[in-house]
């Protein structure tokens, strides 16, 4: 048997195949409300501990700098604990995958100044991004392989140490599944699935009550098989909804379990995918 074509093989797409069908958790933490924000960290971290909850914060860069304090403190508490996950949600909210995105040059400078923000006051760069959504680049694509703008987009990605974004790609479903980006010459680069964002199915209350909605949700999936994601915002939870005791987060935690899922950070997934496109 050709070995080199067995190797190929393990590098295409879905090479990261989990026992267990995978629930990834996180929040987009973007708020520049420093007063409105307190508290915040103080209770994700009490309550991922207290549960087990592995979460992945998606950090805005213009954030840390307006809350930098909470941010180092959030940073050195929970440093080195596995159940926690420190990325990048660009520094001003910038578009990728837009039919009027901003320039490549406008786009690196803004994840530059994210990512040497992350490297000031958690000291480290991070090897994941969280896609933004914006209102003012037009439409979005259907993926990173829609232009060479937006192929571009993605090599500028890889070219800063990205290791993980959004699956984004016109041939996959962005809500459940995990891909590698090979086809666009990037095999080293992990496509996450990204789905439910609170500013719908909470705030906007899009689908009726909020709590009956994912809980179906999570029913429905559970038995297809399907990985799920969740998307929270930080501002959303504390302040627009004023979920202090952060209900809903355990809430889905707690049914995902229930249904078979296991919990796990993106950078979690990224290290069994990389394991696996060794083997
Ligand atoms: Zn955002």
């Amino acid at each position: 048997m050709n070995t080199a074509a067995l190797g190929a093989a393990a590098i295409g797409f879905g090479a990261f195949k989990p026992e267990k069908h995978q629930f990834i958790i996180r929040f987009d933490t973007e708020s520049r409300r420093r007063e409105g924000m307190k508290g915040f960290f103080e209770k994700v971290v009490s309550v991922q501990r207290s549960n087990e909850i592995p979460v992945s914060f998606f950090c805005q860069g213009s954030a840390i700098v307006k809350r930098e304090s909470e941010f180092r403190a959030f940073h050195q508490e929970i440093n080195g604990d596995q159940l926690f996950d420190i990325q990048d949600h660009s520094y001003s909210h910038v578009g990728l995958g837009y039919a009027e995105g901003k320039s490549i040059e406008v786009l690196r400078a803004d994840y530059e100044n994210s990512f040497s923000t992350h490297e000031r006051v958690f000291g480290s760069r991070p090897i994941g991004v969280s896609l933004c959504g914006t209102k003012v680049d037009g439409d979005h694509l259907s993926g990173f392989d829609a232009t060479d703008k937006s192929r571009a987009e993605l090599d500028m990605l890889a070219d800063m140490g990205i290791r993980m974004v959004n699956t984004f790609h016109s041939a996959h479903d962005s809500n459940h599944e995990f891909i590698d980006y090979s086809d666009l010459g990037h095999p080293e680069m992990m496509g996450f699935p990204s789905a439910n964002s609170d500013n719908g199915w909470v705030r906007g209350r899009n689908f009726g009550d909020p709590v009956e909605y994912i809980v179906s949700e999570i029913r429905k999936n559970a038995p297809l098989g399907k990985h799920m994601a969740i998307m929270f915002h930080d501002d959303t939870e504390w302040i627009d909804v004023d979920d202090k005791e952060l209900d809903l987060f355990k809430l889905v935690a707690d049914v995902a379990r229930e249904n078979g899922y296991e919990l796990s950070t993106h950078v979690g997934c990224y290290d069994r995918f990389k394991q696996q496109q060794v083997e």
